[in-house]
């Protein structure tokens, strides 16, 4: 049977940690993978997720079962942390949340979700976008097309195209959103931005879906959630798909959770009936450490406090990041304008360089980065930063 199959290209990103692991050169950098880097090169585990954990190793009693929705007090605390306390939609009992299998999980879910309300409908994405994000619709038998979003040679935001095609987008459709630090551009939609998206959504009567992976990685957490409490304070329905890989540096517990808007309560809970039979259907019920980890940090407000600490850690790193780049290239005289990138927000721009010129970067100074010189801003360190920007002025000259 397995005679039919022809191999498929690894994924390019794991390719390039393999390269970059066995490359011997000392001042070697990895711009591939995106996940928080300490400036040793390290993804620590936070302190508030060691003591949640150990309470959680004296206090757990069972392993039984949990049930397709997961842990219902993770549920409440992450609505909770993506909505604020009193958003009108919580308040109207509208919001129902499953957790699932990371971000990753949520996507899926959300596919086998919409082509339940809709076998036709159109998922719309951001022209660049995740690049797992097309699969993982497709897979679930939704077509993918694109809008207009990033401006490569501007290094902007191709805002009225983007507008244009949204007003041409079908009410049955959904359009996914990123909610802050767009993965890969790091441009992100401005609060007024947001306002005329929301505004345009709720004419054309498409359903948002709204990818959460980063939330408190841009701004802050109430920053980043702008676009979600906005658009779920204007629209019926919407999709909310976040992850806690990055912001709890739980990337390999997998934990998530998928939350839907209901017209009412009512609704809600008929929605939420199709939701759990879709969670059944692809890996009946969620594993419960990554949440139980969550909720205990989000329920105490002391490890909270200490959480939002550590996450402020991570985002004035990346952000510094950001800016010690662009000024160690500006202190070597290049004349190219790379002020974008400290303009940006979350783990990745986009460098703009040539794909010649990222596989010069690599074979000639051991620097990596995916070739469309998207670059992860937590691989760059005060150690490195000099190196960094000497080799990338010396690959534009
Ligand atoms: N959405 C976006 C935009 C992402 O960048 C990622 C992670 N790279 C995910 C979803 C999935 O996150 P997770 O690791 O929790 O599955």
């Amino acid at each position: 049977m397995f005679n039919s199959l022809t191999a498929l290209p690894a994924d390019p990103i794991l390719g390039l940690l393999t390269q970059y692991r066995e490359d011997t050169h000392p001042q070697k950098i990895d711009l591939g993978v995106g996940v928080y880097k300490d400036p040793a090169g390290h993804t620590p585990i936070l302190d508030c997720v060691k003591i949640a954990e150990q309470r959680r190793f004296e206090t757990e009693d069972t392993k039984v079962y949990i049930g397709p929705t997961g842990s219902a007090q993770f549920n409440q605390l992450m609505s909770v942390l993506a909505f604020g306390k009193t958003h009108p939609a919580l308040l109207a009992d509208r919001v129902r949340t499953v957790s699932t299998p990371g971000g990753t999980g949520a996507l899926r879910v959300a596919a086998d979700f919409i082509k339940r309300c809709h076998p036709d409908a159109v998922l719309w994405v951001s022209d660049p976008t995740w690049a797992n994000h097309t699969g993982l619709f497709e897979a679930a038998g939704i077509t993918v097309k694109t809008y207009p979003y990033y401006d490569y040679d501007n290094k902007s935001l191709k805002f009225d195209q983007m507008m244009q095609q949204l007003q041409q987008v079908n009410k049955d459709d959904v359009v996914l959103l990123h909610a802050c630090c767009h993965n890969p551009s790091g441009m992100d939609l401005t609060p007024a931005q947001w306002d005329e998206v929301i505004e345009v959504t709720v004419k054309q009567g498409f359903t948002p879906l709204i990818d959460m992976a980063y939330q408190g990685f841009g701004d802050g957490l109430d920053e980043d959630a702008y676009g979600v409490r906005e658009m779920a304070k204007a629209v019926e329905n919407m999709i909310l798909c976040s992850s806690c890989s990055k912001n709890f540096g739980l990337y390999r517990e997998r934990i998530g959770a998928c939350t839907i808007l209901g017209s009412d309560s009512a609704q809600a809970n008929t929605a939420f009936s199709v939701l759990l039979y879709v969670v059944r259907c692809i890996y009946s019920m969620p594993p419960a450490h990554g949440a139980a980890i969550v909720e205990t940090i989000l329920a105490d407000d002391t490890l909270n406090q200490q959480w939002q600490q550590e996450l402020a850690v991570m985002r004035d790193r990346i952000n510094g990041n950001r800016t010690m780049l662009v000024n160690e290239l500006h202190k070597l005289g290049v004349d190219r304008d790379f002020s974008f990138i400290a303009q940006q927000k979350g783990m990745f721009s986009f460098l703009g360089v040539s794909s010649e010129q990222v596989m010069t970067l690599k074979h000639d100074h051991s620097i990596y980065m995916v070739d469309s010189s998207r670059i992860s801003i937590a691989g760059i360190s005060s150690a490195n930063v000099e190196y960094l920007a000497h080799c990338i002025a010396k690959v534009i000259k």
